[in-house]
């Protein structure tokens, strides 16, 4: 069966043809610049890559030309051959635990979440529609960011805040990366031939966060009401002192938005380094002996083992840790630092085993007390598998 999954951003379509069960990827890509001037996009297909610039006018438009390509390239001989089309949604609130077949009812209630994902949640609701109209026939499902953190406990995922604000302004924990850690949890459950085991799952790429699961639920993750929480990131500053906030803005004069900013896109590695929210850029800042690269990794290294500690306590144990994402899965200095920083777990890194990127592999010695894995996440086929499942 054909499914079709797709990333929609306010200027952008992602997407990705998968031939499932067999988990094949058909055809990949994405549209840029979507309502901007010098749009263009790239498709990838049998390990050859097709660069065109065209006029973009909206994700509809983006739609008809993916749908043309794929049945020009032989990929599809007709339309109907695509059984789903699975979108993935950054917020779905408490009212989303799992993923679902988009109705109207779907579409309103992420439509009143916009608040808390201004960015994302209208984006997404455009590309909905937009596949609804140039393919009416395949049945599209949500497939959210937050649903898997929605087994968080009450006393987990609240802020000690006004306790009706949780009610009145949807203020409390949500979670992020929900597919990918869920993701992880399928992966392991496969390893480790057994889906009742304690994992922390870290998502380090540019945005970060860690969970911790229990029997294949999430019991606690990182982030919060947005993604600008926990771990140090690539430019978010993740936990800091509330007050700072406050404290800042009046000392600056600045508005919310320039506050927000700050804290989003000038904080976290590219804030302390002042150089570059790419740790590829802070790596070869550190060989270089540059002192505010050393202190950011130091600070990045230091957050990750602390929350991965947090964790273990939570689970009261961890039968593996797992490592994903950008720097998760390339980072080959990062993934030593955090395992040698939780020495005192037991935990011991084998450094030739650890030599690897982006492929699966364990990388510990087998004496170690915890065994620490990389697993390659895979975002798409996971929104791709929920929805296959949706549609069988
Ligand atoms: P993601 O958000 O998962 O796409 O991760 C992107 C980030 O991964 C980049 O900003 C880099 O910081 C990091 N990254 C990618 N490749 C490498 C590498 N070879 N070594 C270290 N970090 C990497």
């Amino acid at each position: 069966m054909k499914i079709l999954s797709v990333n929609c951003g306010s200027s952008s379509l992602k997407f990705q043809l998968f031939e499932l069960p067999e988990e094949k990827v058909l055809i990949s890509g994405v549209f840029e610049r979507i309502g901007i001037d010098n749009s263009f996009y790239t498709i990838k297909i049998n390990d050859e890559k097709i660069k065109k610039e065209i006029e973009l006018k909206n994700h509809k438009q983006a739609f008809e030309i993916l749908t043309k390509e794929l049945i020009e390239n032989h990929t599809i001989e007709n339309l109907e051959e695509i059984k789903g089309i699975g979108h993935r949604i950054v917020q779905g609130g408490s009212y989303f635990d799992k993923s679902v077949i988009v109705n109207d009812e779907v579409i309103e209630k992420i439509e009143e979440l916009s608040s808390l994902a201004p960015l994302h949640n209208p984006a997404a609701i455009t590309g909905i529609k937009a596949s609804q109209e140039v393919m009416p026939n395949a049945i599209q499902t949500a497939v959210f960011d937050t649903a898997f953190h929605q087994t968080m406990k009450e006393d987990v995922y609240l802020y000690a805040l006004p306790y009706e604000w949780a009610s009145k302004y949807k203020v409390r924990r949500y979670g992020a990366h929900g597919t990918s850690h869920k993701y992880l949890t399928l992966k392991m459950a496969e390893i480790l031939k057994n889906a009742n085991t304690k994992l922390i799952t870290c998502h380090i790429g540019n945005g970060a966060s860690i969970s911790a699961i229990k029997n294949s639920k999430c019991v606690d993750t990182s982030m919060g009401l947005t993604p600008n929480a926990g771990l140090i990131m690539g430019s978010r500053c993740g936990d800091i002192d509330a007050t700072i906030v406050t404290y800042i803005m009046e000392k600056e004069n600045f508005t919310a938005e320039e506050m927000d900013n700050i804290l989003n896109k000038k904080s976290g590695l590219l804030g302390i380094s002042g150089i570059s929210s790419d740790s590829r850029d802070i790596e070869e800042g550190i060989k270089n002996g540059n002192e505010r690269c050393i202190l950011a990794n130091k600070m990045y290294v230091r957050r990750i083992i602390d929350y991965i500690a947090k964790y273990y306590v939570e689970l009261e144990g961890a039968d593996a840790i797992i490592f994903t994402a950008g720097v998760g899965e390339n980072s080959i200095s990062l993934r030593k630092e955090v395992m040698d920083g939780l020495k005192i777990l037991g935990v011991e890194c084998d450094d030739e085993k650890n030599n690897i990127r982006g492929k699966i592999a364990l990388i510990t010695k087998e004496t170690s007390k915890i065994p620490c894995y990389v697993i390659p996440t895979n975002e798409e086929l996971m929104i791709a598998l929920d929805t296959y499942n949706l549609v069988k």
